[in-house]
């Protein structure tokens, strides 16, 4: 910097030290994270030909050697520091593509001091490295909007048969689309999670946990799975549950590593949303501890925290989430019974908790607390590939065991499941150019009669798939 150079600067101390700067890397973004002594003043802004990120702190000196700091496969190609103004520093960043900076300055924590936060977002980048098939995503996305008419129509007070009888569409070639399953490896980044008496994080612990769920799940016809982040680097809480809409999952399954201060406790344990408070004391501290996640990893400085969903308000929001919370409790059943079958259960029942992770209003979903790494036995496990893989297994059980009875219309399970049936006397097999309206009469029966035989959600109707005809 050519006027570092030449200013003159006084022999007075800095007031912060820069004791680190750490750098996590995500398909869509790099986090830099300066450790500092004490709360700063900074500026952050960008410089063109060759692009380049300048951030100026105000009595500031760094008090550490930043060679050392590694890029990754980062926006970033190198770093350089300099004085400014006597007592300022300069850090610049040079870059290799186009950037939108955010930073923003976080408290001290149990585990760090002051932070300044700068995050590097990529314009146009995913935040996922596999994101789902558009086309599978957009079938599911017809169903939940589907969903979402009914209820609304419902919650309105209007007869849900009229509602329908407006919309009374051809049957639809049956998509026999796979089940999308988020798979959420929690914490990450700078928020480590619980830390095991030889000091395992949960984070890694989790993350090769979730990567075999993903596997195993994915290996399943008919399911497909993807994982909130494939790397250690932290995304926040609202933003898991933000890309599980985003890529239209039926299912959202986040998976911890439980710590207590006592070394005694052991087990799963597997958690739904409540929506009246904790189960239990134990949940509810679970609860507050897993949310503080945002405050040690930093909240996605980008994301914007108000609801965008306008609709999913008052007695509609509530309806959604009853139906969503009881197949949560129901997944998280069939999770616990085969989850007890290799490991001893902390919980022999599914608790529930306000975790901030879970509070999707529309997409069923579970915390599961793989084990307590606080316990030095069950730490050990909990590294082992072998018992990763049991616990991943057990998870992705309980999820498919739980679609295999419940497949939602347009998915490849409903289509199996309906291949075996349609030829007894209270069965109808969909046929090409059916309406609703039209079987309804054929079989002497009301739409909302036929709807309500068949767990109808929506005004779709498949090519072979088969209803139930309700006696009249
Ligand atoms: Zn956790």
């Amino acid at each position: 910097m050519v006027f570092a150079i030449c200013h003159v600067a006084p022999a007075q101390a800095a007031d912060v030290d820069v004791d680190n700067i750490r750098l996590w890397a995500a398909p869509d973004h790099v986090r830099v994270v300066f450790d500092l002594s004490d709360e700063v003043d900074s500026s952050v802004f960008k410089l063109d030909d060759p692009r380049r990120l300048v951030v100026d702190l105000k009595d500031t000196q760094l008090a550490f050697d930043p060679d050392g700091v590694d890029p990754e496969d980062s926006a970033i190609e190198a770093l350089r520091t300099g004085r400014r103004n006597g007592d300022d520093l300069r850090v610049v960043f040079d870059l290799n593509r186009k950037i939108e900076p955010h930073h923003f300055l976080l408290p001290p924590t149990d585990q760090y001091g002051y932070r300044l936060v700068v995050d590097l977002d990529y314009p146009g980048e995913g935040a996922l490295d596999e994101p789902v098939d558009p086309i599978a995503a957009m079938i599911r996305d017809q169903e939940m909007d589907a969903e979402r008419e009914l209820r609304q129509a419902e919650a309105e007070g209007a007869s849900p048969s009229a509602a329908l009888a407006k919309r009374d569409s051809q049957a639809k070639p049956h998509p026999k689309r796979d089940i999308i399953v988020a798979v959420d490896p929690g914490h990450g980044g700078e928020d480590p999670g619980a830390i095991g008496p030889s000091g395992t994080y949960e984070k890694d612990v989790v993350l090769a946990i979730a990567r075999k769920v993903k596997a195993y799940i994915s290996a399943t016809s008919g399911f497909k799975a993807f994982l909130t982040r494939d790397s250690d680097y932290y995304v926040g809480l609202r933003k898991r549950t933000l890309l599980a809409r985003e890529q239209k999952a039926d299912f959202f399954v986040s998976v911890h590593a439980d710590a207590v201060k006592s070394r005694g406790p052991t087990g799963s344990s597997v958690y739904a949303l409540s929506k009246n408070g904790a189960t239990s004391e134990s949940a509810r501290w679970l609860a507050e501890s897993e949310n503080r996640s945002d405050l040690i990893g930093g909240v996605d400085g980008n994301l914007d925290l108000s609801d965008k969903d306008e609709v999913l308000r008052g007695v509609l929001l509530d309806l959604t989430m009853t139906a969503t919370m009881n197949e949560s409790l129901s997944t998280g059943g069939q999770v616990l019974d085969k989850l007890g079958r290799i490991n001893r259960l902390h919980r022999s029942q599914v608790e529930q908790a306000g975790f901030v992770v879970l509070k999707s209003p529309d997409i069923p979903s579970l915390l599961i607390e793989t084990g307590f790494i606080s316990n030095p036995g069950e730490e050990k496990k909990l590294r082992s590939s072998a018992f990763q893989e049991k616990i991943a297994d057990a998870i992705g059980d309980g999820i498919i065991a739980h679609f295999r009875r419940h497949p939602p219309p347009s998915s490849l399970l409903a289509w199996q499941r309906d291949q075996g049936r349609g030829e007894g006397p209270d069965e109808y097999r969909v046929q090409k150019g059916d309406t609703l309206s039209q079987v309804a009469a054929r079989h002497d029966v009301t739409m909302l009669a036929l709807k309500q035989a068949n767990d109808l959600s929506g005004d779709i109707l498949r090519v072979g798939q088969v209803l139930k005809i309700p006696h009249s």
